[in-house]
């Protein structure tokens, strides 16, 4: 016989319909995928009822023994059990159809604990298919129950109930197919299949285990299952989760030491060459922290050992140019290439031709660059302010190209051919940059643009396009310590905390509509000063026409969805949150149209539905001061730099994330006059919604922000797809909450990769860490 492991299937513990239904249900096939099933909370059983006086219609539980019992079949088939309790004061039915084999265990004289919902039925209390403890279980030889005396009988009751009531009930997530007591029973049959056996090997050291004060994992599984009393789960679940954070540490660091080894190519600065240009050529001069942080990186590049590094900044603080000075030292490095594989997609023998002519037999081209944004607007806007940032000549030379999945298919297969022969040194685009069809040349530097959208994964997928190219991961705006740990936790980090000097202050403000009917008028009265004044203004809406939504990444998405679940949009009139329509831009317009004040004010729209060029001309329009007014979506959240704009109002800024409002008012206070923000808001005051908004009105550092939206989400997991170290890991550990864990288990994972670096002496982990390893090499040769 086969020894039991946590990969043994569960059919052969938990029996065959219980197994398949759990697969089916609830995706779990193995001992492990059903003991890492931890419960979702525990119930206590709770206060005991008397019998006398229970009210109908509620849960309740009760210490009783059972009178009698009768069995009979019911006029349209099947049976029906009928249990008659006692407590000596009162009496209660229990019902049963179709259980019989219950005369087995409810005998007359049978003590227990029954818990069920209190219905009447022909003036008789009922309980139908109660759940229910006996203390104790008559014998199965046939052998009475012992007689005790009545006295003894009650004691014996009472610390049975006692310990019985005490007792946590796990409760799992379930589905209607299956009920937590039926996975609470499976999990005890794989519980009492494993416990013993050693088959929960510990794949902690002691010293770690010690240092952390976490208990073995047979009992930790033991406890969290299976709990006596509160602190039991309490433990075992803080022991369960300083393991997650533990092995999620433990890889992100190995990660980080594996790619540390791996060679990619040296590109090296050039002195007096197109980076001296380009620097000659900006309006403005680096701060000392963009200096750092490109020296830091520059130095990096000249390294054969690959960058990864995360470059965190707050908004506006100018990463966009430290990104294109490490495009820049890229592409002046002549790297000798191999006979590069070129294919492109469909037309290989027209692209090979070309590519030849392209190349024109040359060895060496300079590396190329790949940047990767979130969303199709946020990429053609990132395209257009490199070959601003580049300027004619440069841009000339390097030839970025865009590369997005809604591209005509001739701009795109030229786009394709420009990449894969290395005329082009910088491509700007979605994650179309990673498609099947898209190859480089030769590609030396990855830079993935805004926050954590993007998960390991797919920063693996633009790797996988080079020869082990050099990896720079920008944020859009800062974010929390944690979270980067914990999603970011393989790569080396820069910060630019301050923006450039001459920027002016923006002052923000929360306005409540429903509260303050006079404040959101002084809003459009305060914006018309300004633009009497020569001033600017954005009005941001989330939606386009009525009835519409501006497209919305998936993960801002999400985030907007866990806070609309956890129930906090709640209006403040008392209309439910979708009764309220959203503030469009069209309707917007419509309304400043008609106020009398507002009469020869220039009006226009800005969407992500307006074509390229409609959106390019509107924006130099306002540019160029011929535009007072831009009523806009969230298009313009990054990008847009218009000095003399001063003003922003959101409309519905509960529709818009944390960091994205952040973002927003970013785009005023950029030339010689103080900026100034307006949150019109629904959001009922306490309301969640409400308090975020409150939260951007209160300060305009990133940083700090960041750790407040951190603080202010309650539930849910913020890293969404972006998980590090693979699909499954992330069950107990929240980075919402739990960050000094986090930081004590890097720590410690730290510690021992130091101390042990091949981890000889933690053979289960070292097998854990190249399993992830070999899984996640098999998921990118999947998608490669
Ligand atoms: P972010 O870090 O938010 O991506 P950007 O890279 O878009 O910021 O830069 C914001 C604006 O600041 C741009 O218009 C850019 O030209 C300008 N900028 C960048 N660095 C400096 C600097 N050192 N001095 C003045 N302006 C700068
Ligand atoms: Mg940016």
């Amino acid at each position: 016989m086969n020894a039991i492991t946590l990969d043994t299937p569960l059919d052969g513990v938990v029996g065959g319909r219980t197994s398949a239904a759990l697969k089916k249900a609830l995706g779990l096939s193995t001992i492990r995928d059903l003991l890492w099933h931890f419960p979702r909370r525990y119930s206590a059983r709770g206060e005991l009822t008397p019998l006398a006086g229970l009210p109908v219609g509620e849960h309740v539980t009760v210490l009783a023994q059972v009178l009698d019992v009768r069995q009979r079949r019911m006029q349209r088939g099947g049976t029906l059990l009928e249990a008659r309790i006692t407590d000596g004061f009162g009496s209660l039915q229990l019902t049963f159809f179709n259980q019989a084999w219950r005369a087995g265990q409810l005998i007359a004289g049978a003590r227990g604990i029954f818990s069920g919902k209190v219905s009447e039925y022909r003036g008789q209390l009922q309980l139908q298919h109660p759940d229910y403890e006996l203390f104790d279980q008559p014998a199965g030889d046939g052998r009475a129950l012992p007689e005790l005396s009545p006295e003894h009988s009650q004691q014996l009751d009472e610390a049975a109930a006692l310990a019985f009531a005490m007792r946590p009930v796990p409760i799992y997530a379930a589905t209607s197919t299956m009920p937590s007591w039926t996975i609470e029973r499976a999990v005890g049959l794989a519980l009492d299949a494993v416990v013993g056996t050693g088959a929960l090997h510990d794949p902690l050291p002691g010293e770690v285990r010690r240092s952390a004060g976490v208990i073995a994992l047979e009992p930790a599984l033991e406890l969290i299952h299976r709990p006596e009393a509160q602190p039991d789960w309490q433990r075992a679940r803080d022991s369960m989760r300083f393991r997650e954070a533990f092995e999620l540490q433990l890889a992100l660091l190995d990660r980080r030491r594996k790619l540390a080894a791996v060679t990619g190519t040296a590109r090296p600065r050039v002195t007096g060459g197109l980076l001296t240009a380009f620097d000659a050529g900006l309006p403005f001069t680096l701060t000392a922290e963009q200096i750092e942080a490109s020296d830091t990186i520059s130095q990096e590049l000249a390294a054969q050992v690959p960058m990864h590094r995360l470059l965190q900044g707050e908004v506006g603080s100018g990463k966009t140019v430290v990104a294109i000075r490490a495009m820049l030292q890229v592409a002046e490095t002549d790297v000798a290439v191999g006979s590069a594989a070129v294919e492109v997609e469909a037309d290989g023998a027209a692209a090979g031709a070309a590519v030849a002519n392209a190349t024109g037999g040359r060895a060496t081209v300079g590396g190329q660059s790949a940047l990767l944004a979130p969303t199709e607007v946020l990429a053609a806007q990132h395209f257009r302010s490199v070959q601003e940032m580049l300027g004619p000549e440069l841009t000339e030379r390097l030839h970025p190209v865009l590369l997005t999945s809604k591209m005509p298919a001739g701009e795109r297969r030229k786009a394709l051919l420009a990449l894969a022969s290395g005329q082009a040194h910088i491509a700007v685009g979605t994650h179309a940059l990673f498609s099947e069809g898209v190859s480089f040349y030769d590609l030396g530097l990855v830079v993935v643009d805004e926050q954590h959208r993007f998960g390991v994964e797919q920063r693996e997928a633009l790797r996988l396009k080079g020869k082990n190219p050099h990896v720079l991961v920008m944020t859009a705006t800062p974010i929390p310590r944690t979270v980067a740990l914990t999603v970011f936790g393989d790569l080396e980090t820069s910060f630019i905390r301050r923006v450039p000097p001459g920027r002016q202050p923006i002052e923000t403000f929360t306005v409540p509509i429903a509260e303050r009917p006079k404040w959101a008028e002084r809003a459009w009265v305060r914006a018309r000063e300004e633009i009497a004044a020569g001033r600017q203004v954005y009005v941001v809406c989330p939606a386009i026409a009525a009835g519409t939504s501006e497209e919305q990444d998936a993960g801002l998405a999400a985030e907007l969805a866990e806070i609309a679940k956890a129930e906090t949009i709640v209006v403040a009139d008392g209309r439910k949150p979708e009764a309220v329509p959203l503030a469009s831009v069209e309707q917007t317009l419509a309304e400043l149209s008609e106020r009398p004040d507002y009469r020869g004010v220039r009006l226009a729209a800005l969407t992500g539905a307006m074509k390229s060029d409609e959106k390019d001309r509107v924006m130099r329009d306002f540019a160029a001061g011929n535009i007072d007014v831009l009523v806009a979506t969230t298009v313009i959240e990054v990008g847009v730099n218009v000095p003399n704009a001063s003003t922003m109002i959101v409309r519905d800024a509960e529709r818009f994330g944390v960091s994205q409002l952040h973002q927003l008012r970013g785009r005023v206070g950029r030339g010689e006059h103080p900026g100034l923000c307006l949150l019109l808001t629904h959001a009922a005051p306490g309301s969640l919604a409400r308090e975020r908004i409150e939260a951007v009105a209160a300060t305009s550092d990133g940083f700090e922000l960041a750790e407040r939206d951190l603080h202010l989400r309650r539930e849910g997991d913020i890293l969404g797809t972006a998980q590090s170290g693979g699909k499954s890991t992330l069950r107990l550990l929240r980075v919402t909450e739990h960050g000094q864990l986090i930081e004590h288990a890097r720590e410690l994972a730290a510690q021992l990769l130091q101390s042990d670096p091949e981890l000889e002496t933690a053979p289960l982990l070292a097998a854990q860490l190249a399993e992830e390893a070999r899984q996640q090499s098999l998921d990118n040769l999947a998608k490669s």
